[in-house]
């Protein structure tokens, strides 16, 4: 079993003020795999002040000197890039050939975009008698979840590191392997004592002592919008930026003329994908009434052909939930969608046969739902579908902006105009019209309560940003 119980900060690995030992446990075989420290305020405070002073230097320092920093971060991750992708499928049971295509995909995709903006940036530029400067903000906290772990690390502390900002990270507890691993990248790569520092914890103990610290400028937060919402609060009283990356139930809404045939399957594989654990997932299909019948039944043989499998073999099958607790909420959610008198066309509560060891979960998909029923409206961040029926496009946009959420949405049709006209009508932060990917420089974000920020690319640069005119 791996020790990962030191925090970094200051440019070395250091114990905890305080022991308090938690275990990081593999999701598909229940076994601890490594143990590591909570820390608490005191772990934070040192962290901070680390930052502070490393923000003296490095917050002048020249966009030469942090391309040439990130370059060599980009080697280290290349270097390090099969153990990212095997860290990740440990800790959060990504099915390795998932971990290695996508899920360590992202570390390296972040550096590169970043790297990219960072080359072509503007910090400075003459405005009348104003020359307008783009400072970094100051000294940044980030809080992260499990889900899509080194994504999420990756697109704040490469921006944070782009534009001269220095940081204090906490991982999610339940996932902590891969910001382990990053943490040593960072270090090895080069950069000064204190600019990037990391605090094992849990929200209570670190997250909050991130959220309300008064030598912290901004904080950057990726989780729920129950957790998004506390940060906000605690945040207020220091007046710091607050930047919000929340929950989602994004629409899938299939028009009339696209190919049934396709984009259902589409559809299904893409909520199936990393067991519905990702805030984006088109968790809601809409269909058109008539097509309805024929959607249930290529989503049925779709459902049928999704395999649940051990995380450690190579093969496009979907791994376990990624915790004991996460487990129960998904089983509790689908109780609730039966409960709610909806069809269930497979899946259902329980583990998959064979499956008695890990948090394994049936790829579910409830038919013959309304849009105001809860399994519609709350985002259940696991492998389950609702479908929807429609009459006409008006009425599948009024269902599809009708949720507290606003971060994706798909459209299909053989029509592009007529799906971008569409697309405009949805309020989200990102549609993808015919399943088109979303590139690492494009801007992830939300609307409504899936959050305020804006990350990748040169979108994400603006958070970790003050604004300064100096008139002469
Ligand atoms: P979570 O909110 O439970 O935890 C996320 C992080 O916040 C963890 O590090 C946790 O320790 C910390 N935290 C929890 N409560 C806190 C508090 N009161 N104060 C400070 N920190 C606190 O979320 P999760 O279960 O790890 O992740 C799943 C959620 O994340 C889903 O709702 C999903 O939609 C969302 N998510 C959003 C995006 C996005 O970009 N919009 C991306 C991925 C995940």
């Amino acid at each position: 079993m791996k020790d990962y119980r030191k925090f970094y900060i200051n440019g070395a690995w250091v114990n905890p003020t305080v022991a308090r030992d938690f275990p990081v446990i593999n999701p598909a075989t229940e076994q601890e795999i490594a143990i590591i420290s909570l820390g608490n305020s005191t772990d934070v405070d040192m962290a901070v002040s680390a930052a502070r002073k490393a923000f003296s230097t490095y917050g002048f320092s020249s966009v030469e000197q942090r391309i040439a920093l990130l370059e060599a971060l980009l080697k280290q991750y290349m270097d390090n890039y099969d153990a990212m992708a095997h860290a990740i499928s440990l800790e959060m049971g990504s099915p390795i050939d998932f971990a290695i295509a996508a899920q360590a995909d992202c570390g390296k995709g972040h550096i590169e975009s970043t790297l990219a903006a960072l080359k072509e940036f503007e910090f400075e530029r003459q405005l009348g008698n104003a020359t307008i400067v783009k400072e970094p903000i100051g000294v940044c906290g980030f809080i992260t979840p499990w889900n899509w772990p080194i994504n999420q690390i990756a697109c704040k502390v490469a921006p944070a590191l782009a534009t001269g900002c220095t940081m204090v990270l906490k991982p999610s507890e339940i996932a902590p392997l891969s910001a382990q691993l990053f943490t040593q990248m960072i270090h090895d790569a080069g950069y000064p004592a204190g600019v990037y520092n990391m605090v094992n914890g849990d929200g209570m103990g670190v997250g909050s002592a991130i959220s309300s610290h008064k030598d912290i400028d901004m904080v950057s937060f990726t989780g729920s919008t129950r957790a998004g919402i506390a940060i906000a609060k605690s945040a207020a009283d220091t007046v710091k930026r607050v930047a919000q990356e929340l929950g989602g139930k994004s629409p899938n809404i299939i028009l009339d003329d696209a190919n049934i045939e396709k984009v259902v399957k589409r559809g299904v594989l893409g909520c199936m994908s990393n067991t519905g654990q990702s805030c984006n997932a088109p968790t809601r299909m809409l269909v058109p009434a008539s097509q309805y019948q024929k959607a249930i039944e290529i989503a049925k043989a779709t459902l049928d052909s999704v395999k649940v499998g051990d995380p450690a073999k190579s093969g496009n099958h979907i791994g376990p939930l990624v915790s004991e607790m996460h487990f129960n909420k998904v089983q509790s959610m689908i109780q609730m969608g039966i409960d709610e008198g909806v069809t269930l066309l497979g899946g259902g509560v329980g583990k998959p046969d064979g499956f008695e060891t890990g948090y394994f979960c049936k790829p579910t998909i409830f038919t013959d739902v309304s849009n105001d029923m809860t399994i519609a409206q709350e985002e259940v961040f696991g492998p389950v579908l609702v479908m929807i029926p429609y009459e006409g496009d008006e009425q599948a946009i009024e269902i599809a902006n009708d949720t507290p959420y606003g971060l994706a949405a798909h459209v299909h049709s053989e029509d592009i105009d007529r799906a971008k006209r569409v697309a405009r009508k949805i309020r989200a932060g990102m549609i993808s019209i015919n399943g088109a990917s979303h590139y690492y420089s494009s801007p992830f974000g939300g609307y409504k309560q899936s959050g305020n920020g804006r990350e990748w690319g040169e979108f994400g640069f603006d958070d970790f940003l003050e604004i300064k005119a100096i008139n002469s």
